[in-house]
């Protein structure tokens, strides 16, 4: 797995759509290192790690999850160290665990073929996230800050930002897509969520499916689909 090194301190990595992978973040602390977003699955995790592993780098003590879509959060029960979560993000995993049954994980790994092809030799293994917060928090990784809050999304009503202020570095997750599976995005939840963006001082984003955004870029592309619905 490809590991990008955006400056001293970030890292992330490759998305793959043949598994619906997720780009996982990297954020290299003085202290401890924290990833953004588990992955799809545990295969999904050793990937990356192997490829942390590979550049010296040290495993992540703590996992930052975006929002609770399995692409970004069903390789928690395989993370070094804890996960972290908010509060909704949370409940939607405790959900998923509660009405878990064969028929429906069998339903689950049927949803989408990105997933079948995922789990077509692995079990699934869901489980709820180590520590939550309410809206925001901030992380003091050593020498870098790291801040998690809430914000409004047109894919999901419990989206993550994280955001580094002194790397002026921002992971959206998938907070800039429309609604699984349809993709459609909500016009009003959109504007909304373009005027976070708008506030947030940042140079670059990083998304789950995506390449690295200059803000900018990013901004003109939201406004133009949004001109275009
Ligand atoms: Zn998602």
């Amino acid at each position: 797995m490809e590991l990008y090194q955006l400056n001293e301190r970030v890292y992330y990595s490759a998305y793959e759509e043949e598994r619906d992978r997720p780009a996982i973040g990297y954020i290299r602390g003085d202290r401890f290192s924290i990833a953004i977003d588990a992955g799809h699955s545990e295969e999904h995790l050793r990937e990356f790690y192997d490829a942390l592993k590979e550049k010296d780098l040290p495993l992540p003590e703590l996992t930052i999850l975006t929002h609770w879509h399995w692409d970004h959060t069903f390789a928690m029960h395989a993370v070094n160290g804890l996960t972290l979560a908010n509060r909704r993000t949370d409940e939607y995993l405790r959900r998923f665990i509660e009405e878990r049954s064969e028929e429906k994980d069998k339903e689950f790994l049927k949803l989408d073929p990105s997933i079948t092809r995922e789990y077509a030799h692995q079990k699934l293994t869901v489980v709820p996230a180590d520590l939550v917060f309410e809206n925001e928090i901030t992380v003091d990784a050593g020498g870098i800050l790291v801040k998690a809050f809430r914000a409004v999304s047109p894919h999901t009503d419990d989206a993550t930002l994280i955001l580094l202020p002194e790397e002026k570095v921002l992971f959206f997750g998938d907070a800039i897509s429309g609604v699984f599976p349809t993709w459609i995005a909500d016009p009003v939840l959109k504007r909304q969520f373009i005027k976070v963006i708008e506030g947030v001082d940042c140079e670059f984003c990083i998304g789950g499916h995506w390449p690295l955004w200059k803000k900018e870029d990013l901004l003109k592309e939201l406004k133009e689909e949004l001109a275009e619905a």
